[in-house]
């Protein structure tokens, strides 16, 4: 973070959107020196990624900012099909599910991206960390130590010598065309305009939409909370300008809409853009990475670019920092192995939903909301040996109901807000537990000498613990491993992959 010290940069993030602010927190709270560069020269101002979806959710109260986001955001309105006669239905088009102890977050938030983006700034600013606007990265070289990075701003060129290069630049990434490395996937025939119009003339309690079914008619007119704007969603021809000034705005939509009827005040940020679905081959080249955008873009449908993207960064980070503190460098490896897969489903997913979008089928279950999405197929997650309908290693850790030993009422998600390891153990031998060490904390749940009770039994019902079993749940929040009592070996083996050896590490700082 510091421009003076420069040479003392471990990781410079080129891009200042969800993904780039995401691992900047992420990192800054694990004391990580960073630099987060962005070429415009101010926050950017659009409502594009408005969609929060649960599991997002639960990594924003990881990061600290959950209820401040969700004061700045409101759940998704109800849906007003608008016909040409003039009447219309309404219907909810994401599903909205009351909370579970196992999931607190089951439903969408809407936010406008410069507001969940704003609250991200807020955090790192806490944390130590800013933005430098106004900069951006121009070119770049590695070798065997680190990443030496040239980058331009206002007051000239700037060398940044780092230990690490993120790429979260984007769709058109700078960082990814430098590496040369490929991004097929398809043009999928389909343009639109997104634009945050103040608009007289409808109701602020629906997000409005009419034409479906017909891409030269639909319009959706989305009221974003909390503002005075509405966010306007509709396909546009494939070639040629479109005005996206006041007046230009305004007969695009009695074009569609009764005209006349509606009435454009101020345009505060409009964009037309031609939709992909697009993979990177690769997410690392030797010491630089791509994450969000500039390694996977989807289709707006179903809402998962900007959660897919921040999620990137959050599995990102704890492996960078443990590598930067002396774990092995193949940990970073696994970033790649866990999260392209996730990208390519989600193309799949997003691309899919807009086929459903085109014939005006609106409607979004939980598949959207990354619930369901985990790692069983990753290195990471060690094997075990349990059955199919119980918990397995690589799923999300899901939260749930305890009670601290003083007395406190506890929820789970409590023990694994923050950047460490957690190791649940149902009435565990104290003898059989791994030895305290940096990184790692140890609850013993239940028994004689529990620091937690579980009157709800979590443990047993939720994951699927015998007594005398343990759980170890990663940082970001997903199952590592269902270690046996009897195979301490093979759990410190495991951690030390990760970066969890207390002793050795000691020795490698020294
Ligand atoms: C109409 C629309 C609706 C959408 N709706 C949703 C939704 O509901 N839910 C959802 O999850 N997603 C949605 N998305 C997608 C979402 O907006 C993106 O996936 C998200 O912004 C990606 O975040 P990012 O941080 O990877 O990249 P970006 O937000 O694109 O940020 C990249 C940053 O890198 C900077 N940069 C680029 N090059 C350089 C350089 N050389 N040097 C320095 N800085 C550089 C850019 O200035 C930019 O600020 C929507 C997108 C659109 C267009």
């Amino acid at each position: 973070m510091n421009k003076q010290a420069s040479t003392n940069t471990q990781v410079l993030i080129c891009g200042a959107g969800a993904a780039g602010l995401t691992l900047a927190i992420d990192l800054a709270r694990r004391g990580v020196a960073i630099r987060l560069i962005d070429k415009l020269p101010a926050p950017f101002a659009g409502s594009r990624g408005k969609g929060i979806q649960p599991r997002t959710l639960e990594v924003l109260e990881d990061l600290g900012v959950i209820d401040r986001l969700a004061a700045v955001g409101a759940p998704y309105p109800v849906q007003r099909l608008h016909k040409a006669d003039g009447t219309f239905t309404d219907s909810q088009e994401v599903m909205v599910s009351p909370p579970t102890p196992e999931e607190p977050y089951r439903t969408p938030l809407m936010v406008p991206q410069f507001r969940t983006e704003a609250v991200l700034r807020e955090r790192l600013a806490e944390l130590g960390g800013t933005v430098e606007y106004g900069r951006a990265l121009t070119g770049f070289d590695q070798d065997a130590d680190g990443v030496t990075a040239t980058v331009a701003g206002p007051d000239g060129a700037e060398t940044i010598r780092c230990g690490w290069l993120v790429g979260g630049d984007g769709g058109r990434s700078f960082v990814r065309h430098v590496l040369d490395i490929g991004f097929p996937g398809k043009t999928l025939g389909v343009r639109a305009v997104v634009a945050d119009i103040a608009l007289e003339g409808l109701s602020r309690d629906f997000w409005h939409r009419c034409g479906e079914g017909d891409m030269d008619r639909q319009i959706g007119l989305c009221p974003l909370p909390h503002t005075d704007l509405f966010q306007l969603q509709a396909p546009i021809p494939l070639e040629g300008e479109i005005d996206l000034s006041v007046a230009g705005l305004q007969a695009f939509i009695d074009d569609r809409w009764t005209a006349g009827r509606l009435k454009v005040n101020r345009v505060d940020w409009a964009s037309a853009y031609s939709m992909n679905a697009r993979l990177a081959d690769r997410y690392r080249e030797g010491r630089v990475l791509l994450m969000g955008d500039a390694a996977h873009i989807h289709p707006p449908t179903g809402g998962q670019g900007l959660n897919t993207s921040l999620q990137d960064a959050y599995n990102l980070g704890w492996k960078l920092a443990a590598v930067l503190q002396g774990a092995p460098d193949a940990l970073i490896d696994t970033y790649e192995e866990e999260r392209r897969p996730i990208a390519a489903g989600m193309l799949g997913l997003a691309t899919g939903l807009l086929e459903k979008a085109k014939q005006g089928e609106i409607k979004r279950g939980r598949e959207v909301h990354q619930l369901d999405l985990g790692y069983r197929f990753s290195s990471l997650a060690l094997d075990a040996v349990r059955p199919e309908d119980l918990l397995q290693p690589g799923d999300r850790a899901p939260d749930g109901r305890l009670a601290g030993a003083a007395g406190g009422a506890k929820r789970l998600f409590d023990l694994l807000a923050g950047p460490h390891w957690t190791l649940l153990a149902r009435a565990v031998d104290p003898a059989a537990l791994p030895a305290p060490r940096p990184g790692l904390h140890v609850h013993r749940v239940g028994g004689a000498s529990g620091d937690l009770r579980d009157p709800d039994d979590v443990l047993g019902v939720t994951y699927g613990l015998a007594e005398g079993e343990a759980v170890l749940i990663r940082p970001d929040g997903y199952v590592a491993a269902f270690p046996a009592a009897t195979d301490g070996a093979r759990l410190e083996g495991y951690l030390a992959e990760v970066g969890l050896d207390a002793p050795s590490r000691a020795a490698r700082a020294a």
